[in-house]
């Protein structure tokens, strides 16, 4: 296969922004990813994104993959299994065995948010479950909710959700592993109320969340909150296994960029939830697309990091 200016691995708003861009600056470019539209395909309503006042995830997606088909860009729809340097080039290895090679590389895998995996959580996802307070705390105005997690994602969800809800549960498993001058501010909201020592159990409702019912971690006492919200806040999985010995990786397992998107690696840009950019939206994943897009432009013209 000829060697390409560009590989872009995802096909998020970061990596289908990040096509758009190369393909304008008359780069030659494969995109390649496991699936089209990344998180944006998981979100019921889109209410954040300029332009659209509200938009179902999926149709987002769609109109996005749309303007990319009709910029007649290619999608290889297959995981990289390994992303390598070749001397002064970069070889991404698909799944299915076949090599791209490619002077730079964006990768935009983007993140799965994590589950707790409990009865319920799946059914009412998007139906009084979240994981983004950013996106969906508005719906929760003047509501009792839970926040399940103990660490910073938690506490600012927390702090996220303080002017809208009513009452907020924040349910620790352990302990509060969250900056102090945050853990300060949310302890002293009358709003908030924190359970340590509890995990949750199970997610109850009809067709909205109703309740959660939480178990102590050291007796196995039982409480059952009555909320009309569940955001779950315990970590992101950054997709950067393919990378991991290529790339440095943060202690949350993003990839370290700089503000042009540059990872350590020169000719590697990383762009979205995969890099450790701190806020996970649409709208930063298609900025920081674009700028990706640029530097590596800048990269394979100059050949200068
Ligand atoms: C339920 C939910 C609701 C949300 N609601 C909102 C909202 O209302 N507003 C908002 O702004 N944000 C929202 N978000 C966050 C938003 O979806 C993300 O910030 C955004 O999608 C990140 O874009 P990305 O391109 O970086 O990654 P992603 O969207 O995660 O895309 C990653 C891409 O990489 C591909 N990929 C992963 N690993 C590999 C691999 N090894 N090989 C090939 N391809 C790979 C995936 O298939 C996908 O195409 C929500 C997220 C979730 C989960």
């Amino acid at each position: 296969m000829a060697l390409l200016d560009l590989i872009i691995i995802g096909a998020g708003p970061a990596g289908m922004t990040a096509a758009i861009y190369a393909k304008r600056k008359g780069l030659t470019l494969q995109l390649i990813a496991d699936s089209v539209g990344g998180n944006v395909t998981k979100t019921g309503n889109v209410e954040n994104y300029p332009g659209y006042k509200s938009i179902p995830g999926p149709q987002l997606a769609a109109l996005i993959k749309k303007q990319l088909e009709d910029m007649k860009i290619d999608i290889k729809l297959s995981r990289v299994a390994k992303l390598e340097k070749a001397g002064d080039y970069f070889m991404a290895m698909a799944a299915d065995g076949t090599a791209y090679e490619a002077r730079a590389v964006v990768v935009a895998t983007g993140s799965k948010w994590k589950e707790l995996n409990v009865p319920g959580e799946k059914e009412f996802r998007n139906k009084g479950v979240s994981y983004c307070p950013t996106c969906d705390g508005p719906l929760f105005s003047g509501m009792d909710v839970a926040v399940i997690g103990g660490g910073n994602a938690a506490a600012e969800a927390v702090m996220d959700l303080i002017p809208m809800a009513k009452k907020i549960f924040l349910v620790v498993r352990s302990t509060l592993k969250a900056d102090k001058v945050v853990v300060d501010k949310i302890q002293s909201s009358d709003k908030v109320a924190i359970l340590m020592g509890y995990t949750v159990d199970r997610i109850n409702g009809k067709d909205f969340v109703e309740s959660v019912d939480i178990v102590s971690t050291s007796g196995g006492e039982r409480k059952t909150l009555n909320v009309g919200g569940v955001f779950v806040e315990v970590g992101l999985l950054p997709n950067v296994a393919f990378a991991k010995d290529l790339l440095e990786i943060n202690d949350r397992g993003e990839i370290v960029i700089d503000e042009r998107c540059r990872t350590n690696v020169c000719g590697v840009f990383a762009a979205g939830d995969v890099s450790d950019v701190p806020q996970k939206q649409i709208i930063v994943a298609a900025g920081e697309g674009a700028k990706a897009a640029m530097s590596a432009f800048t990269y394979i013209s100059t050949q200068k990091c």
